[in-house]
């Protein structure tokens, strides 16, 4: 049993669509489950409808029609039987978010996200399961939401173990059980879920990677496939580097590390559930499916062969300095992390000296308000925006100087594995 995941770039047109059917040919194991994203940009499109809703935009409904028009385009392309179930389904889930849009939303903002943005997944899923169904696959739709079970924490949303477990055990288990014929594909929702009172709820951004790992766990998978539009993980983000090298197999633990950095190829969730049962995952190419793209395990010993660079931009710098002169030393530190606890701010890189405690942060101005309004009673602060923080795993001073090669730097810090750098962004 297998777990593929298809994210929105592998859906966004009806060519992507035609192009799963053809990896499912050469690829489908016997038992497969298959998850879906949103098409494109469609959750980009969907929060900004939800914006729309809720600052009473008069643009509210050409904000839905555009996502109405992108959907209707595709399966207009992939089904020229106007008979086919396809319609009438997606009309009725386009229907039921106008629906939903037409009355005034509730003062919570999080969960109508959830209730919303939910629906570029739904009718994803019923694209890509009618488009396999009517391609001859013995495939069924699951809503997810009678599978994975969650808190009620609205937009980040923590899976219940237990009772996710056991809803796969009853449901898509039976589906799968397979008399060795064709393959039996059951197609489902990435990204959502629903708390125990029915409502549904989402995993976060980019979620989907997750709700793959979730179900390969409960399932003990043979192995879990992420396709994407890049060859596998590599060792930079080509939209910011050149020269990028494709990185054949890492470990879990460098995998967790380097998402932990901020390198975006996988879910930063995505690695635990699927270490805990030690699960392969394999990052694939959607473009160059035959391609073995890059492997990730408990194998540890080529972690360190070539250096990964991650950068994550929109940061900020923020300095502390305690009024009185006295050293940063544990009491003004405590202090400092319980601010930092309090405001929910990630720290990205920290630096100490005698009279100054330096973080690095993604920018956010409402944060830093509230952290500087905690702290600036006692303390003296400066900071600096518009940067970049790039990390260097497993970093040599040939690729330093490559990467840092013009740029202007504000700090820099190694340990015996990673090196970081704050710098300038570059314009
Ligand atoms: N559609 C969701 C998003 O764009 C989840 C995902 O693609 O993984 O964030
Ligand atoms: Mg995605």
């Amino acid at each position: 049993m297998k777990v593929f995941k298809f994210g929105g770039a592998s859906v966004k047109d009806a060519a992507a669509v035609k192009n799963i059917a053809t990896i499912l040919h050469n690829n489908a194991p016997k038992q497969l489950v298959i998850v879906v994203s949103a098409m494109g940009k469609t959750t980009n499109a969907l929060e900004k409808v939800l914006q729309a809703w809720f600052s009473n935009d008069e643009a509210l409904q050409q904000h839905i029609n555009e996502v109405i028009t992108y959907h209707h385009q595709i399966i207009s392309e992939l089904f020229p039987d106007k008979n086919n179930p396809v319609y009438f389904k997606t009309d009725l889930l386009f229907g039921e978010l106008e629906g939903h849009l037409c009355t005034p939303p509730s003062p919570n903002f999080d969960f109508e996200y959830d209730q919303v943005v939910s629906f570029g997944e739904l009718i994803s899923t019923t694209i890509v399961g009618e488009y396999l169904i009517m391609q001859g696959f013995n495939c069924q739709w699951f809503d997810v939401r009678g599978l994975i079970r969650t808190d009620d924490t609205w937009r980040d949303a923590n899976i219940n173990w237990s009772v996710t477990s056991q809803q796969v055990n009853n449901l898509l288990v039976p589906f799968l059980e397979n008399d060795g014929k064709e393959p039996h594909i059951a197609l489902t929702q990435g990204f959502i879920g629903a708390s125990e009172a029915g409502h549904t709820t989402t995993l976060g951004r980019e979620g989907s990677d997750y709700t793959a790992a979730i179900l390969s766990h409960v399932l003990n998978a043979a192995e879990m496939t992420v396709w994407k539009d890049v060859p596998g993980v590599l060792n930079a983000d080509p939209k910011y580097f050149e020269n990028t090298t494709l990185i054949n197999h890492i470990s879990y633990r460098e995998a967790i590390e380097l998402t932990y950095y901020g390198a975006s190829v996988i879910h930063p969730k995505t690695i635990k559930p699927l270490q805990n049962k030690s699960i392969p995952l394999r990052v694939r190419s959607f473009i160059s499916p035959s391609a073995p793209g890059t492997t990730i395990n408990a194998t540890t010993s080529e972690d360190d062969a070539i250096p990964g660079i991650i950068l994550k931009s929109n940061q900020v710098l923020l300095s502390f300095s305690p009024k009185d002169f006295s050293f940063i030393a544990e009491d003004n530190l405590s202090q400092i992390f319980s601010a930092l606890a309090e405001c929910g701010i990630r720290v990205n890189m920290m630096q100490v000296s005698a009279i100054t405690f330096s973080i690095c942060m993604d920018e956010n101005e409402r944060k830093m308000d509230k952290l500087t309004a905690l702290l600036g009673e006692k303390f003296a602060y400066r900071y600096n925006n518009g940067l970049q923080l790039i990390t260097i795993r497993h970093y040599d001073q040939v690729t330093i100087n490559r990467i840092l090669n013009g740029r202007q730097l504000l700090v820099e810090q190694r340990s015996r594995q990673t090196a970081q750098f704050v710098v300038k962004a570059q314009v």
